[in-house]
């Protein structure tokens, strides 16, 4: 919404209110707000693109979190990226049957920031490989909760001169990302089930207004 308010060149006023927001779900923590720590700042290149905004995940909890992961991984995220995420999911281990490695252009940008402290954060661990993104950073957060993550994914469903200079390494095929997809389905019944929670299995997207994206919709596996 911000991002829509501000125009998407405005980096440095987007970044300021969303600070000035989270400061103030952050002051009365009894009231248990959710709000997401970082923001990601993705283009194209580095001079004069559109910028691809994104935040970190914010949820209470495992299930949470892991039931967002596979629910963006099946039905939000953009396929690449979607893809490397699921390389992993649940995991931390990489599934040896699909052990696959997003590289981006060399010129992309993607830059993530406290939305705190504004200060520049380095890829975790994590991004670096799902994404080959350059750090020095040993942590690895649990895959798609950076806000790389969903930045990354609105440059690529938006700009396809990028999405079609990314590669894939790794042993993808389209048999092992259906069978990827089953595991992180199977997964996610399974956490529906802990909380519990009765699916329709319908997803819901409150930024489907975005999705502007020119790919097909993949059928969800059985
Ligand atoms: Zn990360």
């Amino acid at each position: 919404m911000v991002v829509q308010l501000k125009r998407q060149e405005h980096e440095d006023d987007i970044r300021e209110i969303l600070q000035e927001l989270v400061k103030e779900l952050k002051r009365d923590a009894s009231k248990k707000t959710l709000y997401s720590t970082t923001i990601c700042i993705s283009a194209g290149n580095t001079t004069d693109s559109e910028r691809h905004y994104g935040v970190s995940m914010s949820t209470t909890g495992r299930p949470a979190g892991q039931i967002l992961v596979a629910a963006s991984c099946l039905n939000f995220w953009e396929e690449h990226v979607a893809d490397a995420v699921m390389s992993y999911y649940p995991k931390k281990s990489r599934k040896t049957y699909f052990d696959v490695t997003i590289q981006l252009p060399a010129d992309v940008r993607c830059e993530a920031f406290n939305l705190g402290s504004r200060d520049a954060i380095s890829p975790c661990l994590s991004c670096k490989n799902m994404f080959g993104l350059d750090t020095t950073e040993t942590q690895p957060w649990a895959c798609g909760n950076c806000a790389e993550v969903e930045s990354l994914s609105n440059l690529l469903k938006l700009e396809k001169e990028v999405r079609e200079r990314v590669q894939r390494n790794g042993n993808w095929t389209e048999e092992n990302k259906t069978r990827a997809k089953r595991a992180v389905m199977n997964h996610l019944r399974n956490k529906l089930k802990e909380v519990p929670f009765e699916w329709d299995k319908q997803f819901y997207t409150a930024q489907r207004a975005i999705a502007e994206y020119d790919g097909e919709e993949e059928p969800l596996p059985e």
